[in-house]
């Protein structure tokens, strides 16, 4: 199956018909586009309704004993409005009619959820001329709800060999028992990343409405240079960040096999987007950063202890009090007599005061000092690997810029840089570090 292309597209690409056409033209453009996998309708602007929203609702309702008429009307109005605009001879009032009477007689919420893909793609198969074929016929999940990786694989190899051209609803998959199961929200990127690998296609294309990533977030630095190519790993770093353009268990089906990513946009197919790439390719800019992104809500707890470093078993002592309280870490930066704790505000909320005193008994500590609102950033780029000079730039940026630096930490694979700053200070930094790449 050479020179196979997965196209993905996401809800703003397939939001009615106009935007529909556009898909239209795209996949028509490049036949090597053969297998296309779509999200649900989205929104057509910021007022309106995703489908996927709206199934949920009406979902809700239902187990309640609710009518849920005036919702599902909605969502009749959105397919039979693509259908007319499309001029396709579907029967959609009758399928519609059919899971209209699904949710009623008391659906599951993933069933309910995931008829917006299906729907969608019945809708785009007919208007290309494309085979339609269920998810559930290819994406498997197994009794703990995980995706069966080896039996999906198996089973897109062996149902997609001889079809020339077919669309996938996103999002969903079936369990042994048959019954529905869908991905977390976005959840559509995987399915598209899991056929693109079934197939063995060359190349994953993911459709939304931004031309890629950019390399800082456009709400801070106005006109961000967009990234033309970032690695699996550099993303990750990124994406675990900032708010995810990709669905962030997306990649993982095509980096085994090294299939990139190509993130493109319906409304401007001109542009080249951003490319995700192998980890192992070569380094197109060395000397420079990939991108820049951040978070703010954090709170720091420090331990002091004076000879912290030749008692043994310290910092698991230290880990799991916060282990035993289900609170995730962040990052652990240490001193020779200290130790931080870095937690998302939202994970330690209401427990902190009961931490100190775990940590009190436990590590019996000299010292416990608390910092909330601090605000971490993380500039990634592989051009920063072997490469002098990069944190002086960074670190002199913030300086000039008069932020204050609270925590630096940098991972061994000298990837990234990640600082900790206060949370007043964090559109400045990141507009700083950015200033002084650009
Ligand atoms: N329609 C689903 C959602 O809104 C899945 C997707 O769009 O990828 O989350």
């Amino acid at each position: 199956m050479d020179g196979i292309i997965v196209a993905k597209f996401g809800g703003s690409s397939l939001a009615d018909g106009k935007q529909m056409s556009k898909v239209k033209n795209i996949v028509m453009s490049d036949n090597r586009r053969r297998y296309i996998v779509p999200s649900a309708p989205g929104k057509r602007n910021s007022k309106d309704h995703k489908i996927t929203d709206l199934l949920y609702m009406c979902h809700q309702l239902a187990s309640h004993g609710l009518n849920f008429d005036e919702v599902y009307n909605i969502i009749r109005g959105r397919f039979l409005g693509i259908c007319e605009d499309l001029e396709l001879e579907i029967d959609m009032g009758e399928i519609l009619d059919g899971i209209e009477e699904d949710i009623r007689s008391g659906a599951s919420q993933d069933y309910c959820a995931s008829r917006g893909e299906y729907l969608n793609a019945i809708i785009l198969s007919e208007y290309l001329g494309f085979e339609f074929i269920d998810a559930k016929e290819l994406i498997m999940f197994d009794i703990r709800d995980k995706l069966d990786f080896k039996g999906t694989e198996d089973r897109i190899r062996d149902r997609l060999k001889d079809v020339p051209n077919a669309v996938i609803p996103g999002f969903y998959g079936i369990k042994p028992d048959g019954s529905i199961r869908t991905f977390s929200r976005g959840g559509s990127d995987i399915t598209g990343s899991i056929i693109a690998n079934g197939v063995g296609s060359i190349l994953y294309e993911n459709w939304t409405d931004v031309s890629g990533f950019l390399m800082a977030d456009p709400n801070i630095v106005k006109n961000s240079k967009p990234i033309e190519i970032i690695t699996y790993k550099e993303l990750r770093e990124l994406s675990y960040m900032g708010a995810p353009v990709l669905h962030e268990e997306a990649i993982f089906p095509v980096r085994s096999s090294g299939i990139p990513i190509n993130i493109k946009n319906t409304n401007h197919p001109e542009d080249s987007g951003t490319m995700i790439v192998d980890d192992l390719s070569s380094i197109s800019h060395a000397g420079s950063i990939t991108g820049i992104a951040g978070r703010k809500g954090f709170t720091t707890i420090t331990i002091e202890k004076t000879l912290m470093g030749g008692e043994k078993g310290f910092i698991r002592k230290v880990i799991s009090v916060f282990e035993a309280n289900d609170i995730s870490i962040e990052h652990i930066p240490s001193g020779i007599d200290s130790i931080s704790v870095i937690v998302a505000n939202s994970e330690i909320n209401s427990k902190l005061e009961k931490i100190k005193k775990e940590i009190h008994i436990y590590c019996n500590p000299d010292n416990i000092v608390c910092h909330p609102d601090m605000a971490l950033i993380a500039v990634v780029g592989r051009g920063m690997i072997k490469t002098k000079g990069i944190s002086a730039k960074v670190f002199t940026a913030l300086a000039k810029a008069g932020v204050n630096i609270r925590m630096i930490s940098q991972g061994s694979s000298e990837l990234n840089i990640i600082i900790g700053i206060e949370d007043d200070d964090f559109e400045r930094a990141i507009a700083a570090i950015y200033g002084a790449f650009e």
